[in-house]
């Protein structure tokens, strides 16, 4: 009975180990997915300054035309001033020349503030092309590790396969069907130690003559919490 549990107990260690590996091959740890969002946070924000750089050139390329033509006009107005004939006419082309002059600077003042923002733009498109450079590598680096480490975890789980095909042999089987109908409602659980007259699946204290009982391996014994499967641990 005695090498019957033993066996068992091995048997239940390699198939909690596999449910772990399954586990930790389902999913991405929340750092590394955490550091893939920071770099496409500051792509998204690098895109947002590329963009409004693009509207703000259009915006100046807009006012330079309007610009242009606003001096033409204000060209046209310095020669008509030459040609008028009476003092209405003079003051009125002057009021013109007072506006056209007043328009032109307008313009000029928010082509100005529009370079200066592009300005500005590009000192934070220079950060963000660093930021991101650095997010990108550390995501990659974390993820690259983690790839491996994933490789090494389907390596051992299919070693750790063929190693609980053998010890499934090596358990009785009527044991086995035991342990297996009560592990299966139990995460996987249906041995459990009992280590200072405790099980240790349940934190529940087994009663003296059960543990003697238990240290006599003469037969199967369940926690009567639990109903795992009790297995005296004598390395208490
Ligand atoms: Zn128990």
């Amino acid at each position: 009975m005695r090498a019957a549990l033993n066996a068992l107990r091995d048997y239940q260690d390699v198939l909690v180990r596999i449910a772990e590996l399954d586990r930790l091959l389902s999913f991405i740890p929340d750092e590394i997915v955490q550091m893939e969002t920071d770099w496409k946070n500051i792509q998204a924000r690098a895109e947002e300054l590329k963009a409004r750089q693009e509207k703000r050139e259009k915006e100046i390329r807009e006012s330079e035309i309007k610009l242009a033509e606003l001096k033409d006009k204000e060209t046209k107005f310095d020669g008509d001033l030459q040609e008028v004939t009476n003092n209405k006419e003079y003051h009125a082309v002057l009021k013109e020349i007072d506006t056209a002059k007043k328009n032109i600077s307008v313009i000029e003042e928010d082509i100005a503030a529009a370079r200066a923002e592009i300005q500005e733009i590009e000192t934070g498109l220079v950060e963000c092309t660093e930021q991101e450079g650095e997010a990108k590598s550390k995501y990659e680096a974390a993820m690259e590790q983690h790839k491996a480490t994933m490789s090494e975890n389907a390596q051992e789980k299919s070693e750790k396969e063929i190693i609980r095909e053998k010890l499934a042999e090596t358990v009785p089987p009527d044991l086995r069907r035991k342990f297996d109908r009560i592990a299966a409602r139990r995460n996987g659980v249906g041995l459990a130690l009992c280590v200072s007259a405790v099980c240790q699946s349940c934190h529940v204290r087994v009663r003296q003559n059960i543990v003697d009982r238990l240290r006599r391996y003469d037969r199967i014994i369940t926690c009567e919490s639990c109903k795992r499967i009790l297995f005296f641990a004598d390395t208490e």
